[in-house]
């Protein structure tokens, strides 16, 4: 099985305004510089730009805005803070928005949410009852 990953380096506006035939001609000439002439006949191309989807993204969505800045304010406050935990690479203190950053927030959660657990009072069960 092959996989394929590539950037498109163009914005939501750009991309509404060129539309999707300049996106797949040129992902297919790219195609043919990696694997050569038979890539300029594909069976089929399928275009999908999550952008312009109006139940996936929002006018605001259109607007690039990069990854977050670290920053290690908690993302949760007031009443939800003790019961509700954000796990994402976004909630990275080191590195939001990168595999990094998942790798630091998912371990830090876990640990919350362990402490937690380790906190809370335990009823014991006799062995006939389990
Ligand atoms: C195109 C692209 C290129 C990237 N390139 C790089 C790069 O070069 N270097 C880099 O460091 N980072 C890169 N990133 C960013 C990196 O992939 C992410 O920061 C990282 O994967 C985020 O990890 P995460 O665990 O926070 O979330 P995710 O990896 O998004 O994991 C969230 C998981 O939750 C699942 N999920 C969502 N909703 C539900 C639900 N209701 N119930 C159950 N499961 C659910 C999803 O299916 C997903 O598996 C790239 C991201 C993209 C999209």
């Amino acid at each position: 099985m092959a996989a394929l990953f590539g950037f498109v380096g163009l914005t939501a506006a750009q991309r509404r305004t060129i539309g999707p035939e300049p996106i797949i001609q040129a992902s297919v000439e790219q195609l043919v510089r990696l694997f050569g002439d038979k890539a300029r006949t594909p069976v089929a191309t399928l275009y999908k730009d999550w952008a312009a989807d109006a139940l996936t993204a929002t006018e605001d969505d259109l607007i690039a805005a990069g990854h977050p800045l670290p920053d290690a304010r908690p993302w949760v406050s007031g009443d939800w803070s003790p019961v509700l935990m954000l796990a994402g690479s976004e909630t990275s203190v080191t590195n939001p928005g990168y595999l990094e950053g998942a790798a630091e927030a998912a371990p830090r959660v876990a640990a919350d949410i362990e402490r937690i657990w380790q906190g809370l009072p335990r009823r014991s069960a006799s062995a006939s009852t389990l």
